[in-house]
């Protein structure tokens, strides 16, 4: 499917994202509702959360539930009206399902009482439960399972543009973490795993259109696939200095990966022979890694950190290089510790004899795995199992016996080699916009959903789930968009594409002649346009329409018309020019790109 035309239109050369844009009559300011503020609230953190309440997109009702308000509903509509057209490119099929869900279907597949506080739970007049559907695996699996009986009528994706709610135990930084928020959620259903592999690569590709149309600057990262369960999955970031997530990728090569996936790799150096006497030495008070190393000047790659755990009635010492991080995913997925928790104070004093901080692997009778980064140092640092006292100079084989147990524990750093063998690792933090993911028959078969395949025999579904943030894209579009005036909004999904700022609009006939004249040209020629027509300073104007963001500026005057021109600027910028007023409506129209 190629060029710039729009699917199922052959031979029609339509712009491309036409039927993403609204259909407008008359737009202008002192019709419209405008709602600027000159200061932000003081508890906005992010500068997306700031700006899009001093320019009028959202407005608080509550913790992380937010109106949209006029101007900030022609933002999102613009997201989802280009998810659509992709979508439908794609071959998936809209439908719309309820927010509201029987308790029954969550019992069925096992997540009502899984889920936990984010499910809102609610009863009707007649006691029965219900939930505020946060995802809709379990109502699609249920309309499909009445519906389909056979592989005949698979592959089958189903999608719908729909609000969620989330009962978020922290929610910030506006509608990037909402409680409630609007989702793009798709749904496919497959007769083999060779075919759901085909969709997830189709919408893999699909999202990455998506994300480019939507003028994003994004990667495509391996995630790891959380509760939602099933096998394979990816994670589309936003990249901002400000988002949640850490993305581990390698400059060299197209590796990304969710920091809590990436693997680290066991150090290529091999380990030294031992050089230091053991020593037990005093170093009262003093517990975290960085203190012990300060106390003892030595670096903090010479330290061992030991976590105590409990997988099941087990007690287990975990052992981290002082600067490394435990990451609890990778640690879940060792045999046996999926249900692992944190040994208490009272338990570590009954197995090592000692408080944490103190602790440590020598003479320890004790179950212990040691991170890869740890199996390879020699003469280092850990607690002495005594209150207030440290070993140096401890060696594997010498001081204690070679880890039994050696695993991959812990997040990968700046400048870890590479999975791919391509270079060092980086870290950048993204903003996570949409994930994709390989359900398999996580649901089909819980909630049996089956088909009867070629043979006649009944087999479950083959799986595929695939989410957008619909209103955090707005907010990760103005954190990588903005600047000291306001949001550069990307021109695809700007509220307007064009701002016509007349001056002097009450007061001159020819001003207002000239602004209407223009406006009806430009809104002929499809573009979404709005004029600004108040009555105020012309510094009051510009600041608006800078705040809001809108792409193309033209600036109407009496001495302008006067010489038969108009100004123009471009929002992200500041590229100006003067314009004829007699061509200035094609001028614009070339700018846009139509
Ligand atoms: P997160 O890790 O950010 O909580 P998630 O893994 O729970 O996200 P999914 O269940 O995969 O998210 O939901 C699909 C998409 O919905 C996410 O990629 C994200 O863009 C969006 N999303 C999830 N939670 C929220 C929220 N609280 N507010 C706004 N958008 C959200
Ligand atoms: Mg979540």
């Amino acid at each position: 499917m190629g060029g710039k035309r729009v699917a199922g239109v052959p031979g029609r050369p339509l712009r491309y994202n036409l039927a993403s844009k609204f259909c407008l009559s008359n737009m202008r300011v002192t019709q419209f509702f405008l709602a600027t503020l000159k200061e932000a609230p003081a508890d906005a953190e992010l500068v997306s959360q700031k700006l899009m309440l001093r320019a009028g997109l959202i407005r608080r009702l509550a913790a992380g539930i937010y109106t949209w308000m006029p101007l900030g509903l022609r933002v999102v509509r613009k997201v989802e009206n280009i998810i659509r057209e992709e979508m439908n490119r794609a071959g998936a099929v809209e439908l719309l399902m309820p927010a509201i869900q029987p308790a029954e279907l969550w019992m069925e597949s096992g997540r009502w009482q899984k889920y936990g506080p984010e499910l809102l739970r609610l009863k009707d007049r007649h006691e029965r439960d219900f939930c505020v559907g946060p995802t809709h695996e379990e109502v699609v699996t249920d309309v499909v399972r009445r519906e389909v009986r056979s592989y005949r009528q698979l592959p089958l994706h189903l999608y719908q543009i729909q609000t969620k709610f989330r009962d978020e135990i922290r929610p910030r930084f506006g509608v990037m973490r909402g409680r409630e928020f609007v989702m793009k959620d798709g749904y496919s259903f497959h007769a083999s795993y060779a075919d759901l592999q085909r969709e997830y690569r189709n919408m893999y590709e699909t999202y990455g259109r998506i994300f480019t149309r939507l003028g994003l600057a994004f990667r495509a990262v391996a995630a790891d696939t959380g509760s939602i369960g099933g096998t394979g999955s990816h994670e589309f970031q936003v990249l901002a200095d400000s988002g949640e997530d850490a993305i581990a990728y390698c400059p060299a090569s197209d590796y990304a990966a969710n920091i809590e996936l990436a693997e680290a790799l066991r150090p290529a150096t091999e380990r030294s022979a031992p050089s230091a006497a053991l020593n037990k030495v005093a170093t009262p008070g003093v517990k975290r890694c960085e203190e012990v190393a300060k106390a003892l000047s030595l670096p903090i790659e010479k330290i061992v950190k030991s976590i105590a755990v409990i997988r099941d009635a087990e007690f287990v010492l975990l052992l981290l290089r002082g600067d490394h991080l435990l990451n609890e995913i990778k640690l879940r997925r060792l045999p046996g510790m999926d249900a692992f928790r944190f040994a208490t104070e009272t338990e570590v004093v009954e197995h090592l004899g000692s408080k944490p901080g103190s602790i440590g692997p020598v003479n320890a009778n004790v179950r212990i795995i040691a991170d890869r980064s740890v199996s390879v140092m020699s003469d280092f640092v850990c607690g002495a199992n005594q209150e207030g006292f440290h070993l140096t100079g401890v060696n594997w084989t010498r001081d204690l016996p070679e880890p039994m147990e050696i695993a991959d524990l812990r997040n990968v750093a700046v400048g870890d080699p590479s999975p791919d063998g391509k270079g060092t690792l980086a870290i950048a933090r993204g903003i996570e916009v949409g994930h994709i993911f390989q359900l398999r028959t996580r649901y089909s078969e819980a909630m049996q959903a089956t088909f009867l395949d070629e043979s006649g025999q009944s087999r479950p579904f083959e799986m595929g789930c695939y989410g957008i943030g619909v209103t955090r894209i707005v907010g990760a579009a103005i954190e990588q968009n903005h600047d000291v005036k306001g949001i550069v909004f990307p021109a695809p999904i700007a509220p307007f594409e064009v701002a016509i700022v007349a001056i002097g609009y009450r007061k001159s006939e020819a001003v207002r002649k000239a602004a209407e004249d223009l406006h009806h040209k430009l809104q002929e020629a499809g573009i979404d346009v709005l004029l600004d027509d108040r009555d105020e300073r012309p510094g009051v104007m510009f600041a608006d329409i800078e705040l809001i963001g809108v792409p193309h500026r033209i600036t109407l005057g009496e001495r302008g018309l006067k010489e038969g021109i108009v100004e123009y600027q471009r929002r992200r910028d500041g590229q100006a020019a003067k314009l004829p007023i007699a061509s200035a409506a094609a001028e614009l129209q070339q700018r846009l790109g139509g």
